[in-house]
Formats: structure tokens, sequence, C-alpha cells
């Protein structure tokens, strides 16, 4: 648990990290990036802890990378690279420099780990963790492979190490049907996430996709009805669902994809109006570069995924802490499944 009024005690005696509306307007190229959903307000706040990032980042050869469920300041303010679990992921594998700090949640760490064994990989809140991740262990795994003989068992990247280690393949919500259809068996064991698993069944009807009972309390909490009544409400606008949201939502939307995804259809097709059905921050992170959409709610924030702030970044940055260890063997079968994925990817052209 972090001791915060230490940790801002700290912070205090080496940076200065009042409100300061000088610097603020000095780094209005970073400010331009995030005008839309940041008030200048907040800016003069956030600017001080941004310029202290960036100053650490360069001194600690680091770099972010920052998930797109990541709120505004850190999404635009101190990233390298953003994105999806996939291309945070691959974006591990290529990055030069010695430190990798995640902003994003402990599995996306372990992930960073798993594939840069020889780079310090830093998470700004250790307790940034995943309801789908912490809903099956091993155990879990090893029960499903007894339910199912010689079925594959695929993976969700949200699962911890040892999960992954445990399982044959990994996806993400990004490539999950390609990687399902390509497999050989009939039979294809998805964990953790049951919605994802159910979606996926439906667009890869030739396969008998069995499931793990997890689920993502960001996602399960829409319902077809909310949709609806958000269509009522607001005629006209585009319904975006996450494929982490229950079938019945998915069902309701106009469209359904990975966060990579949804990125990818709201800049083609610019609808006038937009509905993201996933994390809050998501509109908010893609609104100043598509003026011409007008986003508005729903806002069901990640518990998880704001716990890391620019606070924690700094700290983290800072003391070089918390550092991901992953244990040797575990993370080098965990390294397997994970690379398969990313080469299966590749192969299929994700
Ligand atoms: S949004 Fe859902 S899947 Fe993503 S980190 Fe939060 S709980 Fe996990």
């Amino acid at each position: 648990m972090f001791d915060l009024q230490t940790m801002r005690d700290q912070l205090a005696a080496h940076y200065d990290l009042a409100p300061n509306p000088e610097l603020a307007e000095k780094m209005s190229a970073e400010y331009a990036r995030m005008n839309r959903v940041v008030t200048p307000f907040d800016w003069a706040r956030h600017a001080p802890y941004v310029d202290a990032i960036l100053r650490l980042k360069k001194e600690r050869n680091a770099v972010i990378l920052a998930h797109n469920y990541m709120t505004p300041e850190i999404y635009h303010g101190v990233s390298d690279v953003v994105g999806d679990s996939l291309q945070l992921a691959m974006e591990a594998t290529r990055v030069k420099a010695d430190v990798i700090v995640q902003c994003g949640v402990h599995f996306m760490a372990e992930t960073s780990k798993i594939l840069s064994p020889e780079k310090t990989v830093l998470i700004p809140d250790v307790e940034a963790g995943c309801s789908l991740a912490e809903s099956i262990t091993a155990e879990g795994i090893a029960q499903m492979r007894a339910k199912y003989p010689g079925a594959p068992v695929v993976s969700y990247v949200n699962t911890t190490a040892e999960v992954k280690a445990a399982s044959d393949i990994c996806c993400t919500s990004s490539n999950a049907a390609q990687i399902v259809a390509a497999l050989e068996e009939d039979t294809i064991i998805m964990t953790p996430d049951q919605y994802l698993a159910q979606n996926i069944a439906r667009e890869v009807p030739q396969k008998n996709i069995v499931w793990w009972e997890g689920s993502c309390i960001v996602h399960e909490q829409y319902t077809p009805q909310d949709l609806r009544d958000f269509r009522e409400w607001n005629p006209g606008t585009r319904l975006i669902a996450h494929p982490e949201c229950p079938p019945d939502v998915v069902e309701e939307a106009d469209f359904s994809g990975s966060t990579a995804g949804i990125i990818k259809y709201v800049t083609d097709e610019k609808p006038e109006k937009a509905m993201l059905i996933t994390e809050c921050s998501m509109a908010s992170n893609i609104a100043d570069s598509l003026p011409e959409v007008d986003f508005i709610g729903p806002c069901n924030m990640c518990p998880y995924m704001k716990k890391i702030t620019l606070e924690k970044i700094l700290w983290s940055l800072h003391t070089m802490s918390e550092e991901v260890v992953v244990d040797l063997e575990v993370a080098e079968k965990a390294r397997v499944a994970v690379q398969r994925m990313l080469d299966l990817s590749k192969k299929l052209g994700i």
C-alpha cells in the first residue's frame, strides 16, 4: 500500500510541483494535444509533473508505454507509446531503452517483462490489478484441461504470468477471432473472459468454444437496455462496444472492436456523434485528434487503471520502483504462449 503522504513529502523535497501557469504556458505544445478535454487550470497543475517526468525519463533512459485507458494527461503528456494490450506487448519487444514504465495494469507490466527480460520494468502502482486477471489461476487452467481433454487453451493477455505459462497461446481482443479460427482443434478453451469468449464464438461458429467464467468489472456493467436508452436519449449516435461487454450488448451496438479497433473505426468513419461503450478515458484520449466527432458519455471508470497517476509515475522514476519481477521458469513458459500469439498475428497479417 502506498504511503501517499511520505511520497508527496519526498517528491516536494526534490521537485517544484506547485501549480505553475507560466510553465503550463511554455508547455503549450504538449497541452495542444489534450486541450479539448483538459482545462487550462488542470493543465497548470499537471505541467510541473509532466515536465519533471519528461526530464527524468531522459536521465533514466526510460520509455513510458501507456494503455488507451490512461487519463489524457498521461496518455498525451508523458507517454512514448500508446495502444491496446497487443500494441504495447509488441512495442515492449522493440524499444531500445533500459527502462520501461508501464502505465497500465499489472498483467501488462508482466507481459513487458516476459518479452523484455533484460530491461527494468516498472509499474507506478503495484496494486493496479484487473478483475479478469484475478479470476483465474494455473489451477483453473488445469481444471479446464481436465474437463476438455486435448482442447488447446487460449488465454487472454489479461492474465498473470503464471496463467500464461499454463496456456498454449495468448490472445487479445484485437486478434482473438483470428487466433481461434487458425487453431487446428475443433474445441477451444478460452480464458478468463466469458464475454469475450461468447462474442468470439459467434464470430467463429465453426469452433466449439468453451470458457472460464471471468468478467471485466467495467464492461459487464453495460446492459442492452442501457444502449437502447442511449439511442433514444440521443438519436443518431453511433454506439461502439468493446468485446468484453456481454454479447447482447455487443449485438445492440453498431460496431464492436478492441480499443485499437475502436480508434480505427472512429477515425475511418468519422461519425457525427459517437458513444464508446468501454472505459471512460478512451473517448477523452481520442477526442482531440477527431474534432469533427462529438463524443457523448457514458463514463464507467476502471478503478485499477485509475490507480496510475502522474504523481505515481514521477515517484516510480524517481525511486525506480516498483520493479516487476517474474520467476524465470514461469517467464520462459509464458513467453512461449505470448510469442506464439505474436508470431501467429504476424503470419495472419493482424
Ligand atoms: S478495464 Fe476491465 S479488463 Fe481492463 S484492466 Fe480494468 S478490469 Fe481489467
